[in-house]
């Protein structure tokens, strides 16, 4: 078939929420990073050299069948079995397997976003959240912890409040204990049902607190999630949310119209994994390696530039947040730095308000090698230095 023959012959009516649907400035960078040679602190990507051998995998058929959307049982079973280790208590039957955990970002969107309704966020955040939401039609408020009710006692409740409370994308923070109980109580007392995001919680280079805030509610509904993307890898599509009670039966539908339920083989994959002995050691490994990297990052930006930016050192996860001295607008550094073969993202698409310029990048130190990344930081920074002065 020609391409002729597949224009339409109308122009197609689309439902007006897809003005809102825009492309993922992350996507578009994926295909960047993928040029030969190219040095990418632009997505979150892992480092492949971690990832799983599958080749002596002996598939039972039962992977390969339909299953229950919930995710299997025993996947959930394992699942909160984690959770309640790492003190948020909760059953098997609060565990739903995600598609990745980018699907509990749309199914909790779905679940309460209309056009207008508000929706409070950290800022900057993780863009793709923003995206999601904003499709659904939300209007952001700026959560904050150190802000008194945290931010969230606007004029209009929000609908939920989404956070990533550990190392947080892309800043790299993590809440304290105060910081978590008073995300905690602003939210009970102003009944605000709590999106906890947290795909970094294993990623943990320093001793930090990393009990969920969730664990801390007495009375606001929650959902929690996790992923497996960076304990194990991303490829396999596979995360978890957990969720109060009465936010489970329209969790579980949502799920259903979405994909009926998620890749059993990933599933029974993973479930092998938590199974495993080695798996703790095999986390100790992974953060080891990922500790390393981030050493010689912070290194790399010592040495290239201080004068020229702050940033904190991230206890865990997989970025940097990069704040230049000089007001940038951090888009505009971009087709410079991928000429000279080194991607980044810009900061301004992870403010819900997208300024006109932000000063801020975020930089991963996961995927490159120690080789790349001190040749890639010398040639960004003598980008800012360029742009700075210019
Ligand atoms: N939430 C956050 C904060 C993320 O950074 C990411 C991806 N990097 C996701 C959710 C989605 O991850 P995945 O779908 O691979 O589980």
């Amino acid at each position: 078939m020609t391409s002729e023959t597949c224009a339409p012959r109308f122009s197609p009516r689309f439902s007006r929420r897809i003005a809102g649907l825009e492309a993922s400035p992350i996507r578009e960078m994926l295909a960047i990073i993928d040029r030969p040679g190219m040095i990418s602190f632009a997505g979150g990507l892992p480092a492949p050299e971690t990832f799983p051998d599958m080749q002596q995998l002996a598939v039972p058929p039962a992977a390969l069948q339909y299953g229950a959307s919930e995710g299997d049982p025993e996947l959930r079973q394992a699942v909160a079995a984690e959770l309640n280790a790492l003190g948020l208590a909760c059953t098997p039957a609060q565990v739903l397997i995600l598609s990745g955990s980018q699907q509990g970002i749309d199914l909790v969107g779905k679940l309460f976003i209309d056009t207008g309704t508000p929706v409070a966020v950290e800022a900057p955040t993780y863009l793709a959240a923003l995206q999601v939401f904003r499709y659904f039609g939300a209007r952001f408020t700026t959560l904050d912890p150190n802000l008194p009710a945290a931010g969230l006692a606007t004029d209009e409740r929000p609908a939920f409040a989404y956070a990533i409370p550990t190392f947080q994308n892309p800043t790299g923070h993590c809440y304290d204990a105060a910081q978590r109980a008073a995300l905690a109580r602003a939210c009970d007392e102003l009944q605000v049902p709590l999106f906890e995001d947290d795909p970094y919680r294993d990623l943990a280079y320093d001793a930090c607190e990393r009990t969920p805030v969730c664990a801390r509610l007495q009375r606001a509904s929650w959902v929690y999630q996790g992923s497996f993307s960076k304990s194990l890898a991303p490829g396999l599509r596979l995360g978890y949310l957990v969720a109060s009670p009465d936010l489970l039966t329209p969790l579980v539908r949502l799920k259903q119209a979405a994909d009926l339920h998620s890749n059993r083989l990933s599933q029974w994959y993973v479930l092998g994994q938590l199974r495993d002995a080695g798996r703790p050691a095999r986390i100790a490994a992974l953060v080891e390696i990922y500790r390393r990297k981030r050493d010689h990052f912070v290194q790399g930006l010592e040495r290239y530039f201080s004068g020229l930016a702050d940033w904190q050192v991230p206890p865990g996860g997989l970025f940097v947040w990069l704040k230049l001295k000089a007001p940038l607008d951090t888009r505009q550094l971009l087709p410079a730095a991928i000429e000279r073969g080194v991607a980044f993202m810009p900061g301004e698409p992870f403010f819900p308000e997208r300024p006109a310029g932000c000063g801020a990048l975020r930089l991963n130190f996961s995927h490159a090698s120690v080789e790349q990344i001190e040749r890639g930081l010398a040639i960004l920074a003598e980008l800012v230095a360029q742009a700075g002065s210019g």
